[in-house]
């Protein structure tokens, strides 16, 4: 068997890297109002070393990266790290999850760069949800961040939906129509109980709801990306309906990915407190083969299954910090 396998016999080949836990929103379910403590510059890792990082997992097996944060766009010059990564050798593809805010004025240069897709996040369609949400953000700001996506050739694109009880249920079928148009991809996301802001609504639920209105759902392939969703589409649609439910339709068992946070901590769940630090090492001119045996370790720990079900919440980072 050759390529990279947990304890569990997954293979694990997609590396997720937050690039920051800034953010230009302030999402109701993912940050705080205010009172945020940021991660010092000199504390982020460089370029250099996540591209560093990057060989030595791509060398192990590793093939497909996602570039998210906080907000990846609020970072500087992030096209340079997209070209960096897409020119290692053994990288297939480098992808983006963004609010979308900033893609109309960079998407042409990350298409440039390497970039092969983008996830956008878009909870609403109208605008002054869009506020209340997002608390400071402008909705026409990530509609036109979606046409310049689709312009620069940045295909499939994926709309990722969280789908908050009472807040913004009313909008799924909305969503689920915007698939008949035009070969766009939409998700709707289990929303996870970092925060008390609403109850989550089941997949199940949403599906019910979409088939007695919409017509029938039938499953269908994924797109390209990799992702866990769980997919259908509409009769005489061109984009898909995904369903991404961590907690009443978990994915742990095809789970095939590590998780990189801005501060340099490997770590083998999204949603354990656990980790390992390779910046300090990297910065101590630790050798490939150190990196390489730290790596191993945390694939090692991944664990079988989440705890969400369970009430058991990760405590030590929040989604912005991690990278949802
Ligand atoms: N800023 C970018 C964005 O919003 O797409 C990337 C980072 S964001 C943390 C990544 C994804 O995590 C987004 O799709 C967001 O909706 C999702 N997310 C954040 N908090 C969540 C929560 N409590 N439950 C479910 N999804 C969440
Ligand atoms: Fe920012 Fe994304 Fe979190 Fe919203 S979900 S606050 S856009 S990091």
């Amino acid at each position: 068997m050759t390529g990279l396998f947990d304890s569990f016999v997954r293979c694990i080949n997609y590396l997720r890297i937050s690039v920051t836990d800034r953010c230009n929103l302030r999402c109701i379910y993912c940050m705080p109002p205010e009172g945020i403590s940021w991660i010092s510059h000199s504390e982020l890792l460089s370029y250099e070393e996540i591209s560093a990082i990057v060989q030595i997992a791509a060398e192990l097996g590793v093939n497909k990266i996602r570039l998210t944060g906080g907000e990846p766009l609020a970072r500087a010059d992030l096209p340079k790290l997209i070209e960096m990564l897409s020119q290692l050798e053994r990288v297939e593809e480098v992808s983006l999850t963004t609010n979308g805010t900033l893609l109309k004025k960079y998407a042409l240069e990350l298409k440039q760069a390497g970039l092969r897709r983008v996830n956008i996040s878009l909870d609403t369609l109208k605008a002054d949800k869009f506020q209340k949400i997002t608390r400071l953000g402008e909705l026409k700001d990530a509609l036109s961040g979606i046409e310049a996506s689709k312009e620069a050739g940045l295909h499939p694109i994926k709309i990722n939906m969280v789908v908050m009880k009472n807040i913004n249920d009313d909008e799924v079928l909305d969503f689920a129509s915007m698939t008949y148009k035009e070969e766009l991809h939409v998700r709707f996301i289990e929303l996870m109980p970092f925060s008390k802001v609403a109850e989550p609504v089941p997949a199940s639920e949403l599906r019910w709801r979409i088939s007695r209105s919409l017509g029938m759902l039938e499953p269908c392939p994924s797109p390209p990306g990799n992702g866990p969703a769980q997919c259908y589409s509409l009769p005489g649609a061109r984009g898909t309906i995904g369903f991404i439910s961590p907690i009443t339709e978990p994915f742990c068992s095809s789970c095939n990915r590590l998780r990189l946070t801005s501060y340099g901590q490997l770590c083998p769940c999204l949603l354990s407190d656990e980790g390992i630090d390779l910046r300090g090492p990297l910065r101590n001119n630790a050798s490939a083969k150190e990196l390489e045996h730290l790596i191993l370790s945390v694939v090692a720990s991944k664990p079988e299954q989440h705890k969400l079900a369970d009430g058991i919440v990760p405590m030590k980072r929040n989604m912005s910090q991690i990278g949802g």
